[in-house]
């Protein structure tokens, strides 16, 4: 006979049990379009479906643990060193990672007022203590990060440009920030939505902080590159960092496939961009949409826009009937902003679709 597992019998350690679980968007109903995930408008480049074909006629070896040819091609496209980089299943891998080699129990890692949530999970993960600084207007301030840090502060995580924001701040804030910090603070820049901005904003600058200062600079193939099925992310690290961030990843973390499909779409750097400017231009005409209704829709340099609504009652109301007419945002309750909506970009027609519910509400009130 075998003995049930019984409530009190198992138990798992205090800091996990405490947690809940991640929150990710809500299951998308049959019918419905999910605007929830900031997934790509638009297709992968075509021949990162073939490569990841092509992987998939030889799986029986384990997939290459050193990335060797993903990261080559990301180093020849950003002008790195193919060595200072390490590959995560999702560059939330990486930041996993990065919070397991560096914070303890009870020890502090300092982010932005409206940050990315994950880092709050992975900390949980390891009992250590997410702490934010204000943000102004929707946007990072260098200043109230600085104020923020104590002694028990070991990494300072900055999403640049911002989730669920869009905002960005300059380079020279973040090498500001930088400058600012210890020298034994780990400062994490998530640059997801990197590709999105790198014609605003020099990305080669903020890759230069990781090869001389204790920063990371994080990057995905999740949004502009249309793979968040595959998996794969990418940072360049600081030498002493990457050996001890190496040691808590998985060793075969990124299938052969996501390895092959990624290293394509990463060579095909016509196609990112199409989908890059094609997606920027959908998002500039529905935000301009929103603020002709009244919206104060922060500025993205992101596939997605925040949609902030006069009070949280009425961000409900915009979401019940966006979900009666088959599209579903996202919530941002969870960062503090019940009052706002976060819509992916999608296809021009479903905007239209989006910016027509919106418009019926507001003509109402
Ligand atoms: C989407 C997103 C990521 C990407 O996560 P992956 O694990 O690479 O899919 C990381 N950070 C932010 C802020 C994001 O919005």
């Amino acid at each position: 006979m075998i003995r049930p597992a019984t409530r009190g019998g198992i138990r798992p350690v205090g800091h996990v049990g405490a947690m809940a679980p991640y929150a990710l968007a809500d299951p998308v109903e049959k019918g419905t379009v999910s605007l929830a995930q900031n997934e790509s408008a638009f297709a992968p480049s075509p021949l990162a479906i073939e490569a990841a074909r092509k992987a998939a006629t030889d799986l029986l070896p384990y997939p290459d643990p050193d990335w060797t040819e993903l990261r080559d091609v990301i180093a020849g496209v950003h002008h790195l060193d193919p060595k200072a980089i390490l590959c995560g299943a999702g560059s939330m891998e990486l930041i996993a990672s990065l919070v397991r080699a560096y914070a303890g129990p009870h020890e502090e890692v300092l982010g932005s007022e409206y940050g990315y949530l994950f880092m709050a999970s992975a900390c949980a993960q390891v009992g250590a203590r997410y702490v934010t600084a204000p943000e102004t207007g929707y946007r990072v301030c260098a200043g109230a990060l600085l104020d923020a840090v104590t002694s028990r502060t070991r990494m300072v995580f900055v999403c640049n440009p911002g989730n669920p924001t869009g905002t960005l701040i300059a380079n020279s804030e973040m090498v500001r920030l930088r400058n600012g910090l210890r020298d034994d603070i780990l400062l994490i820049v998530d640059q997801a939505y990197g590709e999105f901005a790198d014609g605003a904003e020099d990305g080669f600058e903020i890759m230069q902080l990781a090869q001389g200062s204790a920063t990371v600079v994080t990057r995905t193939f999740s949004k502009a590159y249309a793979l968040a099925g595959a998996r794969v992310g990418w940072g360049m690290f600081p030498k002493p960092v990457l050996l001890e961030a190496r040691k808590t990843l998985n060793p075969n973390n990124i299938s052969q496939i996501s390895q092959a499909a990624a290293a394509a779409a990463m060579g095909d750097q016509a196609h990112m961009k199409s989908v890059v400017a094609r997606t920027a231009a959908i998002r500039d005409r529905f935000s301009g949409r929103c603020r002709k209704m009244g919206f104060a829709v922060p500025d993205s340099h992101t596939n997605f826009v925040l949609i902030p609504f006069a009070h949280a009652d009425a961000a409900a109301r915009a979401d019940r009937m966006l979900r009666e007419n088959g599209l579903l945002l996202r919530g941002m309750r969870g960062y503090g902003l019940a009052h706002c909506l976060r819509a992916t970009i999608a296809e021009a027609p479903v905007m239209d679709r989006v910016a027509s519910v919106l418009e019926r509400i507001s003509d109402e009130t």
